[in-house]
């Protein structure tokens, strides 16, 4: 099966292939681990992730690359703040989210690179910048890239160079305005400042650190290639970040960086933006205190296409809830799945709609009549249906494991029993039911406590 995905580059829907006839390399902006990633980042990183597995379902090898950001103003300003060093800092996040990912079920990077482990990469780059006109170094003892000197900018973005000086996002504004020869301008190299304290590189232009635009040209580069097949990251990043890695990568090599560009439209919460002030601003962590379970989020991160905004509020996660325990039945139904599936049977529509510039919504809807239809009869299940299902839950990375039990130590057979229909009333909602199980579960002895993911159970 073809997989046809929108570019931004061209605004065509277009067939993803390797252009070295082997492997579809692709490079994700990854997050500034300068904090928990909320819920909108996971919007970007889960799409990303299914985006590789259709692509590996479809029969494309592919070799994943995120970055990590782990030196800009947010990091170090945060390091500063919390008395830790840069890296114990910036270490403590990037676990954080590796912790959540792995919870997502996000599938892991073959390389998962860092701005502070590529210094030397990135210098390098900047050099042939300087020797090719492309860059200066200001009176301010930062070097800028010569924006006015590269033909193509703007082809991504499609801006124009009116709008590109007053669209100017926190990012933009790094630099010392004064000192550019033109607004447009961006910092490759940033010279040290006092504000920055011990986090300094040597480089031939002094003390200082990279600029945020360089680090993904550099790492992309030295992991993929001067020209890869596709570049992602959330809508934000179109402009200044995407324009500008082209800017520098092209500048540099003379060749077409990327020929595929995938951008996900945000998440907002109740149709707006979300933000720290206004105080919706969620994390896995905040999911799950409420009682949902990362998966259940999944779910709800890929119900709407890719390139249309999406609503977040709690009553998806209800609505999640009821789908995945549906597909959690349906697969029991099923019994055992093949290890290696190829076949898709009737699930066919289902990866189709994947396959058609991701369409998560129309693929679900596909999945759902068939699963309607074979509960209605599942006398005419074929092997063929078994291996469609477990490629389609591959494809949408959905793991249908009951929610997760902690330790139940030696609790008969019967107790347990009883904590587990009690766990399915309170993910219902039915609290009476539950507090008359917890009731019974106290009569025989037992104790359940609550644990994050499911239930404990100890001795009276
Ligand atoms: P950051 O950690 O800020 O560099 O962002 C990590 C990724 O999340 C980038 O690809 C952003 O474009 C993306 N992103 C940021 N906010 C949202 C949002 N509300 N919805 C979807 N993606 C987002
Ligand atoms: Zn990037």
């Amino acid at each position: 099966m073809d997989f046809w995905l929108n570019n931004t580059l061209t605004g065509q829907k277009e067939r993803l292939y390797a252009a070295d006839g082997d492997t579809l390399r692709f490079y994700c902006c990854g997050p500034t681990v300068y904090g928990p990633a909320h819920i909108g980042n996971f919007r970007t990183f889960v799409l990303q992730d299914v985006f590789r597995r259709v692509a590996e379902a479809t029969g494309l090898a592919t070799r994943h690359v995120r970055n990590v950001t782990d030196v800009d103003d947010k990091t170090i300003r945060g390091s500063r703040e919390a008395g830790q060093s840069l890296s114990d800092f910036t270490d403590q996040w990037r676990k954080r989210f590796e912790d959540d990912a792995d919870a997502l079920n996000l599938l892991v990077p073959e390389v998962t690179p860092s701005a502070v482990e590529n210094i030397p990469e990135q210098i390098e780059m900047i050099a042939i910048l300087l020797e090719k006109g492309l860059a200066y170094q200001a009176k301010d003892g930062s070097v800028y890239y010569r924006v006015s000197a590269f033909k193509d900018y703007g082809k991504l973005s499609g801006l124009q160079r009116d709008a590109m000086e007053t669209n100017a996002d926190g990012r933009l504004n790094e630099e010392d305005e004064a000192v550019k020869e033109d607004q447009a301008d961006f910092v490759l190299w940033k010279a040290w400042k006092e504000e920055d304290g011990e986090n300094k590189w040597d480089s031939p232009w002094g003390p200082g650190r990279p600029g945020w635009h360089i680090e993904c040209s550099a790492m992309s580069t030295k992991y993929l290639g001067k020209s890869f097949d596709l570049h992602s990251g959330g809508v934000d990043l179109i402009f200044p970040h995407h324009e500008n890695e082209i800017a520098q990568s092209e500048g540099c090599t003379g060749e077409t960086f990327v020929r595929h560009w995938f951008h996900v439209a945000h998440l907002q919460i109740d149709g707006g933006k979300m933000s720290k002030s206004l105080g919706n601003l969620y994390t896995l962590d905040d999911v799950q205190e409420k009682g949902f379970t990362a998966e259940e989020l999944r779910y709800v991160l890929l119900s709407g296409h890719y390139r249309q905004p999406l609503s977040f509020s709690w009553d998806s996660l209800h609505a999640a809830q009821a789908a995945l325990k549906r597909l959690r039945k349906f697969k029991s139904l099923l019994g055992d799945l093949p290890k290696e599936p190829q076949a898709l049977g009737r699930f066919e529509p289902a990866l189709a709609a994947l396959a058609d510039d991701l369409n998560t919504s129309k693929a679900l809807g596909q999945l759902f009549a068939v699963v309607g239809d074979l509960e209605k009869d599942p006398s005419v299940i074929t092997e063929e249906d078994r291996s469609g299902f477990a490629v389609l839950m591959f494809a949408f990375g959905f793991e249908l494991l009951e929610p997760e039990a902690a330790p139940v130590g030696e609790a008969p057979e019967e107790v347990k029993t009883l904590a587990q229909q009690r766990w399915e009333a309170k993910q219902n909602k039915d609290w009476a039911a539950a507090d008359d199980l917890r009731d019974k579960i106290t009569a025989a002895g037992w104790t359940v406590k609550d644990a994050k993911d499911g239930f404990e159970l100890l001795p009276n």
